[in-house]
């Protein structure tokens, strides 16, 4: 079953009715077209992206900017590192491009996440107004394309549009971040076993 309204039909429900704009159905979300080999492509460089954010102990998140072709700017997750609590992949792949361009807008340009972007994230996409956003993996806890909060794609309260595609190596994409938390509660279980007694023994065989 499609939950998910095409944004196409989406534009159509608000133009022809302003109440549907100011409560989206609750599905709304993404997709609405076919991903292309390009999308799954820059998706494959996102994720090696995300590696470098689980290189660093950060949750596994990359993104890329491209326009015309070409990579715009680069960002991965990395708050901790940082002490930036905006510093997720999205913002930081924008203040890449932004440097890069000269420009904080970025028209033209498609991002792509490894995961739904956050409320944050979305609202910083419409405020660079970037054209369109690719993303991978659903966020069932924070998702703002209509995985909890329905930003992306914008409704007709925003006076800038954005395309939104969901899903795109949604399995590579999740699995990335599984593993990563299965290996942090791994070292979590691990950090909580008692110390080996002196000879080696832990405390339960000493019993
Ligand atoms: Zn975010």
């Amino acid at each position: 079953m499609n939950l998910y309204l095409r944004s196409a039909d989406y534009q159509a429900l608000a133009a022809s009715d302003n109440t549907a704009a100011l409560t989206p159905p609750l599905a709304l979300g993404s997709v609405g077209e076919e991903a292309s080999g390009d999308d799954r492509r820059w998706m494959g460089h996102a994720l090696t992206l995300a590696e470098r954010a689980a290189a660093m102990g950060e949750v596994p998140v990359g993104a890329v900017l491209i326009r015309e072709g070409q990579v715009l700017g680069e960002g991965w997750n990395c708050p901790i590192a940082t002490h930036d609590p905006s510093a997720h992949a999205e913002i930081r792949a924008l203040r890449d491009a932004g440097h890069r361009a000269g420009n904080y807008r970025l028209p033209g340009a498609t991002l792509y996440v490894t995961l739904e972007p956050c409320p944050m994230c979305a609202s910083a996409l419409v405020h660079a107004r970037v054209a369109r956003v690719v993303f991978g993996a659903r966020d069932p806890k924070g998702g703002a394309c209509g995985s909890v909060f329905h930003l992306l794609p914008p409704d007709q309260r925003f006076n800038h549009r954005l395309a939104c595609l969901g899903e795109v190596l949604a399995d590579e994409c999740g699995d990335i971040l599984r593993r990563f938390f299965q290996q942090r509660r791994r070292l979590a279980r691990l950090e909580r076993m008692p110390a080996p007694l002196p000879g080696g023994l832990p405390p339960q065989a000493a019993e």
